[in-house]
């Protein structure tokens, strides 16, 4: 079975900073090595679990934070920016299971590092009226490719924010938010193990979870920080009315892209 891993960073025990999640610095450095290792861990369950094939998709900020040669299982790297379907680049319907790692909360959400892709311009996403974080924004590529989401790693946060839009997904949590920029983590090597066994315990039961489902139409509702946000980003598409924009569609794979599209664009504009 092939096996597809989101690598996010904000999620990953011992991380509580920016400072550990953007190059360069030794905070950095600190971070790339606990992301690393429990990326390596997700690989090691993930072979015990069945799978014979692993892509790693690396979704954080730059989208080159793990050092190539150092990935478990002879693991493919998807590394570097402009990825059309960004976090979940890679995915196709040829895979098996998709593992979420170092997965955060949404904005709004009590987790350690909270955002939704951008925490400068995104307040809250809903998806057919549910919050939405990253989870389950992801979650509309996998439904596209009909391949369920089988784990999540990170804070106390991440599980339950998963759950509606993923049936059947395993938590791992290895750290517990405190506020957004404090966590009491698991020691690194602990987290590792937790992480392993749900990965094996996860894809050993994907050929069994349910993908991912929207129903005939997807609705995703955007509260951007500002009107002027919202404005640009119904340029691609959607409704806009004060600061939130509306897409919906039958295709949850347009959808996504519609909204990472919204994403870069509202980069431009000033706050
Ligand atoms: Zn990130």
């Amino acid at each position: 079975m092939r096996v597809f891993v989101s690598v996010d960073m904000e999620g990953v025990a011992g991380i509580v900073d920016w400072e550990q999640c953007r190059a360069p610095g030794t905070a950095y450095e600190e971070g790339r090595r606990l992301l690393v290792a429990e990326v390596n861990a997700a690989i090691d369950g993930a072979l015990a679990g069945g799978a014979t094939d692993i892509l790693v998709n690396d979704a954080h900020s730059v989208m080159r934070n793990l050092p190539p040669g150092e990935l478990h299982g002879r693991a493919s790297y998807l590394a570097g920016s402009h990825k059309p379907l960004y976090m979940m680049e890679g995915l196709d319907d040829s895979f098996g299971a998709v593992l979420y790692v170092g997965y955060h909360g949404s904005m709004g959400s009590a987790g350690v590092l909270s955002h939704t892709y951008n925490p400068r311009a995104v307040h809250q996403v809903r998806i057919g009226g549910t919050v939405a974080g990253e989870s389950g924004l992801n979650a509309l590529v996998a439904a596209a490719y009909g391949v369920p989401v089988v784990l999540v790693t990170g804070d106390q946060t991440v599980g339950p924010e998963a759950a509606p839009f993923c049936p059947g997904i395993e938590a791992v949590q290895v750290k517990r938010a405190v506020s957004r920029f404090a966590a009491e983590s698991l020691h690194p090597d602990r987290a590792c193990e937790l992480v392993r066994d749900g990965a094996e315990r996860a894809v050993a039961k994907a050929a069994d979870t349910e993908a991912p489902s929207f129903g005939d139409e997807v609705v995703v509702e955007v509260d951007w920080r500002t009107a002027d946000q919202a404005t640009m980003a119904a340029w691609v598409g959607g409704s806009v009315e004060g600061r939130t924009t509306t897409i919906t569609g039958r295709d949850p794979l347009a959808v996504y892209q519609t909204f990472v599209t919204q994403v870069l664009l509202t980069r431009g504009v000033a706050e």
